[in-house]
């Protein structure tokens, strides 16, 4: 089974979130897990510590371990504003090209997904910022409707990885879908708005997962990792991430990148220009 890392970016600072309830938020959720012993009280305070810094991504930690450990991941960023997601798209440009300088591939962290004018502006949008003539696409909150894929493929992504499921890619047009089987919020906070989940549950949920897409003879395992969870601050969060890429590793699968999927499934050579 060959695995995809990617990572959606949904916040670059805190103070983005200055005009609406996100902070709040944030912290009834996290004195939650304090509460139910599934945070420290140490933790609870140095995420408290951290607003202070005004940095909510943790992009260039998450570069440098992903670059450790040989994995060419995709980074996907928005270039719209919906549903929490606030940062501007030339906030996003310096980490987009520091990104694609590092080897990463970087796609959009869309929101328009009913609208055909919305979807095709913010393609083209991103296009004109990375540069880029061939890129993919994952919704944010990985929000679809029965015409979201047509609409994406009309657009002219190469790719999208929004639909979940135990599913091998499939062509939508000449768009590839990469269905997304392993995704963090889903699994550290289980049907739930809070963390509800230790990691030795998180794990053994994760080993379960992984066995059945083997199982199924999923040729490409999809994971969405949030890179603002890749701090000391979220633990439970990092520590899985590192567990989950040494357990792939250790069960002999090996990493490769949407792009570089579509070259091998079409037998050509990948398209990064
Ligand atoms: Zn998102």
């Amino acid at each position: 089974m060959k695995v995809i890392v990617s990572h959606d970016v949904d916040h670059l600072s805190y103070s983005e979130h200055a005009a609406d309830l996100f902070i709040p938020k944030f912290a009834v959720r996290s004195a939650i897990e304090c509460g139910l012993r599934h945070i420290s009280v140490s933790e609870f305070v140095r995420r408290g510590m951290r607003i202070w810094s005004n940095r909510f991504h943790n992009l260039g930690e998450l570069m440098e371990f992903d670059r450790a450990e040989g994995i060419t991941s995709t980074f996907f960023f928005a270039v719209a504003n919906g549903k929490g997601l606030t940062y501007r798209p030339a906030e996003a440009r310096p980490w987009i090209r520091r990104a694609m300088e590092g080897g990463f591939d970087v796609g959009v962290h869309g929101i328009a997904f009913e609208d055909e004018q919305e979807v095709r502006r913010e393609h083209d949008a991103f296009r004109d910022l990375s540069g880029l003539g061939q890129f993919g696409i994952r919704m944010h909150y990985l929000r679809r409707s029965d015409t979201t894929l047509g609409l994406l493929a009309g657009a002219g992504y190469s790719f999208d990885s929004t639909y979940y499921g135990l599913q091998n890619p499939y062509r939508v047009g000449r768009m590839w879908e990469f269905p997304l089987q392993i995704m963090d919020v889903d699994i550290i906070r289980k049907n739930a708005s809070w963390q509800n989940i230790c990691l030795d549950e998180a794990t053994e949920d994760t080993k379960k997962m992984i066995g059945e897409a083997c199982d199924r003879g999923i040729t490409h395992l999809s994971v969405n990792f949030h890179d603002r969870f890749f701090c000391r601050e979220f633990e439970t969060w990092m520590e899985w991430y590192g567990w989950l890429i040494r357990y792939l590793k250790d069960c002999g699968h090996e990493f490769t990148s949407y792009q570089d999927a579509m070259a091998e499934i079409e037998g050509g050579t990948p398209c990064r220009v």
